[in-house]
């Protein structure tokens, strides 16, 4: 956006003749959401930086012709930019009107509607497998430039790796920092792509090895923004990208620092194997916590899947003394257009070990199977008793899709048994 607005404000994005009127219709239709009195209000009140996240959504892309989206043909999008077709972006009108029409966006990384499905399933789905394993640990692996900090750090048991923790390995102490730091820009991608999958193979050699019994993982990005020249396009907005994978993961033995330590290692080996000498340009940083309880990691899997915070992302370029214009001008570029086709959305969530379902040892995995989502035609068909009783599964994945479907409209699990 071409303007020097402070994009979280409703009333400004509102009152900006640039930003185009589906937009402002579609962030006019969250904010009645929002300011609703009934439970789906309360809980959209209740999600901190909310409102600030749909103005910045609302205002993104105003230089683009958006204006193209509904053609008399009927077509969507078909004039723009081939790289802003509506599944090479975030489109912030799809994503501001999640949930009318009782249609949802689906896309969690922008969407907390969408995130918290996301989350709600994977409580479902792991939650169950708390009993059956017996030591859980909370992981990230991330990459650091400082060669002082990189290594391995102790959570201080809040499983908030954002909280101090411990320093308690940290080998490459006396070496260089690292002297770049990466930027979205598509000549990097393989260096994402490369740092992505050297994460997913740890996961995948560590529970081959043994060493874990199974792991959940996701893989997630986050930017930073401060002022200065950029090495991506020249403008006086520095930003970088840090691409970090999160875990949950249950091992077979107490998880004490040997083991934390052979992890490492074999991040270290992965990492290598993956990225050529010249591209290795920071230092692999593991950060783990033990998870205690139960409603531990339920908080995790919260903290895993939740959606990008954007919002402080923007906030804390402006902290970092950005110009907010020039901020305006490259943030829906760098976060909306690379971040989002950088994540790779659809494959950044994996199941390793005993968290896994092997087709050929179905009792082997101790995660609770997601039935399908059924059809119209097998829920009409269901209705009919003694297909019912013919077919007991497709009962259960019906009652288990209407449970979330109630859930999404903001009903609590207690008034369940008033309203079937
Ligand atoms: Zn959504």
């Amino acid at each position: 956006m071409d303007s020097s607005i402070h994009r979280m404000s409703v009333q400004q994005v509102l009152d900006h003749p640039v930003v185009p009127e589906e937009q402002k219709l579609a962030l006019r239709c969250f904010l009645k959401s929002w300011y609703g009195k009934d439970a789906q209000g309360g809980w959209m009140r209740s999600q901190h930086g909310s409102k600030d996240a749909a103005a910045l959504l609302a205002s993104s892309f105003t230089c683009y012709p958006m204006g193209n989206r509904h053609l008399p043909c009927g077509g969507r999008l078909v004039d723009c930019p081939s790289e802003l077709s509506a599944e090479a972006a975030v489109d912030p009108f799809r994503i501001l009107m999640c949930g009318y029409g009782r249609k949802h966006c689906g896309r969690g990384n922008q969407c907390r509607r969408c995130a918290l499905d996301r989350i709600d399933l994977a409580w479902s789905e792991f939650l169950p497998a708390w009993t059956k394993a017996k030591h859980w640990c909370a992981m990230v692996f991330g990459m650091d430039r400082r060669a002082e900090h990189a290594g391995i750090h102790q959570g201080d048991g809040t499983l908030d790796p954002e909280t101090a923790s411990v320093p308690v390995y940290q080998p490459f102490a006396g070496r260089a920092n690292g002297a770049f730091s990466l930027h979205s820009g598509s000549e990097l991608e393989y260096m994402v792509d490369a740092t992505r999958n050297a994460f997913f193979d740890t996961a995948k050699k560590i529970c081959q090895k043994g060493i874990l019994g199974g792991a959940f993982v996701h893989h997630e990005l986050a930017f930073s923004f401060w002022s200065g020249v950029s090495h991506y396009d020249g403008s006086h907005i520095r930003h970088r990208m840090e691409p970090h994978l999160n875990l949950l993961v249950n091992a077979p033995q107490p998880l004490d620092l040997k083991v934390i330590k052979e992890i490492y290692r074999v991040l270290c080996y992965c990492l290598r194997r993956r990225l050529p000498p010249d591209c290795r340009w920071s230092y692999p940083d593991l950060w783990f916590a033990p998870v205690l309880a139960k409603a531990g990691m339920a908080s995790w899997l919260g903290y895993m899947l939740k959606m990008w915070r954007f919002d402080l992302w923007y906030q804390e370029a402006l902290n970092h003394r950005c110009s907010r214009r020039e901020l305006n001008l490259c943030f829906d570029e760098i976060v909306f257009l690379n971040g989002y086709r950088l994540a790779h959305p659809k494959g950044a969530t994996r199941r390793y070990g005993n968290l896994r379902l092997n087709p050929k040892n179905p009792e082997a995995c101790i995660a609770l199977q997601i039935p399908d989502p059924m059809t119209q035609e097998q829920i009409k068909l269901c209705k009919d008793e003694s297909y019912a009783a013919a077919h007991p599964d497709l009962v259960d994945a019906m009652f288990f899709w209407l449970e979330k479907r109630r859930k999404r409209r903001g009903h609590s699990r207690d008034d369940s048994e008033t309203e079937y």
